[in-house]
C-alpha cells in the first residue's frame, strides 16, 4: 500500500468513527457520543462517591423524605433502560447552594438550599426532571466526546482512569457538577433548552403539574439576587427560559392531564 492509499484508508476511518458514535437525543438533534454507556455511567458513579466522601449529608429528615418521594416519582417515568440494575441514589446534601445535579449511573443529589428556591413538590419536581433529562439525553457522554474530539487538553485518558486530582476536577466538570468544585465547563445553552423540555414532559408524566416550572425559575432567579449560584451560572437567563417553558406547556399539559388521569397524583407533602 502507498502513502495516498494509507491515508485514505485512515481518513475513511476516523469519518465512519465520528458518523457511528452520532446519536439522536430525544428531541430529535443529533449528538456525538464517543464513549461506551457503560465508561461514562462508571464515571458518574465514581463523581458522585467523590461528592458524598466531601459533601455533609442533610439530617433534615423532612427534607430527605420530600426529595426521594419526588426524585423516585419522575425516576419510574424514564425509559426501561434507565429502570433496570437497582434504583436510583438519591441523597440531600446539608449545603446551601440552591443547587441540584444528576448523574449518569442513577444518581441524584440534591443541596439543601434548593428549597428557597422549590416552594412546592412541583417546583422540586421541575428541577429533578430537568437534571434527569440531562442524564437521558446523553448530555455528559456529549459533552466529553466534544472536549476529545476539540482536544480542548483535557487529559481524558487520565479521566478515565481516575487518577490525579487535577484529572477528577476535569471530570466533574465534564459531568456538570464542576462549578461547585471551581472547575466551570458548563452544559451548553442547547443541551439546558433540551433539559428543560424533556423534563418538563417527564414530571408531567409523573403526575407534576408542568406549569409549576414558570414559577420555580422566577423563584429561582430572587433567591439567588446577591449571589448567582451554580446553577443559575451555568443555565440560560431566566427570561429566555421562562418563554420557552410556557411554549411547551401546550405539549406536557395533556401529559399531566393523562397521568392524572391514570392516578398517578403523587402526594409527597410538600
Ligand atoms: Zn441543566
Amino acid at each position: 500500500m502507498n502513502l495516498r492509499r494509507v491515508l485514505v484508508s485512515i481518513t475513511a476511518f476516523f469519518v465512519g468513527l465520528i458518523i457511528a458514535s452520532c446519536s439522536t437525543t430525544p428531541t430529535g438533534r443529533s449528538q456525538l457520543t464517543l464513549f461506551p454507556e457503560a465508561e461514562v455511567e462508571s464515571m458518574g458513579v465514581q463523581a458522585f462517591s467523590k461528592i458524598k466522601a466531601e459533601t455533609p449529608l442533610s439530617r433534615d429528615p423532612d427534607a430527605i423524605r420530600i426529595v426521594r418521594c419526588v426524585s423516585f416519582a419522575v425516576v419510574d417515568q424514564l425509559p426501561a433502560e434507565y429502570r433496570v440494575g437497582g434504583p436510583w441514589e438519591v441523597l440531600v446534601f446539608d449545603d446551601t447552594a440552591v443547587n441540584a445535579f444528576a448523574l449518569p449511573g442513577r444518581k441524584i443529589g440534591v443541596y439543601e438550599g434548593l428549597f428557597r428556591a422549590a416552594r412546592n413538590q412541583d417546583q422540586l419536581a421541575a428541577v429533578i426532571g430537568h437534571e434527569v433529562a440531562h442524564v437521558i439525553a446523553h448530555h455528559a457522554n456529549e459533552r466529553v466526546s466534544t472536549a476529545y474530539a476539540a482536544q480542548t487538553g483535557v487529559n481524558l485518558a487520565q479521566v478515565m482512569a481516575g487518577g490525579s486530582s487535577t484529572a477528577t476536577g476535569q471530570l466533574m466538570g465534564l459531568l456538570g457538577v464542576g462549578a461547585t468544585y471551581g472547575v466551570i465547563l458548563p452544559f451548553n445553552r442547547k443541551q439546558e433548552s433540551e433539559a428543560d423540555i424533556i423534563g418538563m414532559e417527564f414530571m408531567a408524566r409523573a403526575g407534576f403539574d408542568p406549569q409549576q416550572t414558570i414559577p420555580l425559575w422566577e423563584n429561582m432567579g430572587r433567591a439567588n439576587s446577591n449571589a448567582p449560584p451554580e446553577f443559575l451560572s451555568t443555565h440560560p437567563s431566566g427570561d429566555t427560559r421562562i418563554a420557552k417553558l410556557s411554549e411547551h406547556l401546550p405539549v406536557a399539559m395533556p401529559m399531566y392531564e393523562a397521568a392524572r388521569g391514570r392516578g398517578l397524583t403523587p402526594d409527597c407533602g410538600f
